[in-house]
């Protein structure tokens, strides 16, 4: 079960009580206030507070660039133009926090975007839940040959039930003797805070996240990429969708330029020239390396 019973009773809670405010409110965002979306077997993202709407980033646009912004006669007009010349500071006017439960091995890569604020679960002063993370069969995948770090076809038959069986035993001898050495009974008990280093990594954790929309649409760039290890980009998937209900004309400019776009080089730029010119441009002649030659066509393929 994702969320226990008191976090449930706390969203309800939280849901019933509506109170009048003056401050810009986003309707689309209403919806998943507090609402706890699952995520992988236990884990969830669900949004606790936000700050600011797609018109205050115009606004704050408007202040900023005065005169500069008025040629654009609308928002969306507006905020197409701040996501396409990279004018990234409007969109730090909106913040959002979250509380996220996520696998160990998951947060470890999630930390790596310094520009939020964390509060985690504190596994020193409490007892960590016996809940951990077990791939679905499909998502059971073998090593990529291609790609060190990725994965490629799903495990099958004897192999797939063999490895999640070790999973499931050893995250059990783990706990098992994680509980064990933390028992106090007739006894001192080991402290929290040493006994934790003997649970694997598919153990769950939760916190707080807050950041700023400027910083959470680099994170989706890349973790809603499908580059990014499956367990977080599920993750940022969901968040995705919190996003476009909250900011929905940011979302709409995010998706075209930054989703849906691509970067060019200089080289790159030289051959679609060529290209729209007629030229043949292949591999040899395309004055690239051949890494960059197959992202470059796997891109074009892509469009
Ligand atoms: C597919 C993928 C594979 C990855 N593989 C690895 C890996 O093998 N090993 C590994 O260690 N990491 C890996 N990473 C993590 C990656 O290198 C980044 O640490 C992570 O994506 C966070 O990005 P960021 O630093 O841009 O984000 P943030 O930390 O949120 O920073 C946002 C931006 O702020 C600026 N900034 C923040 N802090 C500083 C600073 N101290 N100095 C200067 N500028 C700063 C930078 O412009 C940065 O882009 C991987 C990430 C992805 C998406």
């Amino acid at each position: 079960m994702p969320l226990s019973s008191e976090q449930i009773a706390e969203i309800e809670a939280e849901r019933a009580h509506t109170r009048a405010t003056l401050r810009a409110v986003s309707e689309g965002m209403e919806k998943h206030l507090y609402t706890a979306h699952p995520v992988l077997d236990h884990g969830f993202v669900r949004v606790v507070d936000y700050m600011g709407d797609d018109a205050a980033i115009c606004q704050a646009a408007r202040v900023s660039y005065g005169k500069g912004t008025k040629s654009v006669q609308n928002d969306a007009g507006l905020i197409r133009y701040l996501m396409r010349h990279w004018h990234s500071t409007p969109f730090e006017m909106c913040e959002i926090k979250l509380h996220v439960k996520l696998p160990v091995f998951v947060a470890r890569q999630w930390i790596r975007h310094r520009t939020a604020n964390v509060n985690e679960y504190s596994a020193r002063y409490s007892i960590m839940d016996r809940e951990f993370y077990i791939p679905q069969p499909d998502a059971l995948a073998a090593q990529s040959v291609v790609n060190n770090q990725g994965r490629g076809e799903a495990l099958s038959g004897e192999e797939a039930e063999r490895v999640l069986r070790w999973l499931r035993e050893d995250c059990t001898r783990a706990y098992d003797h994680y509980e064990a050495m933390i028992s106090q009974d007739g006894q001192q008990g080991l402290a929290r805070e040493l006994a934790r280093m003997n649970l694997p990594a598919n153990i769950y954790t939760q916190w707080y996240w807050k950041t700023d929309l400027h910083n959470l649409l680099h994170f989706l760039r890349l973790r809603a990429d499908a580059h990014a290890q499956y367990e977080i980009r599920v993750y940022a998937e969901a968040m995705c969708k919190i996003v476009a209900d909250w900011v929905p004309q940011t979302w709409a400019a995010f998706e075209d330029y930054r989703l849906g776009g691509a970067a060019l080089s200089r080289s790159g730029l030289a051959c679609i020239r060529r290209m729209i010119a007629g030229e043949t441009v292949t591999e040899e002649n395309c004055g690239m390396s051949k890494g960059e030659w197959r992202e470059f066509r796997a891109m074009l393929d892509e469009a």
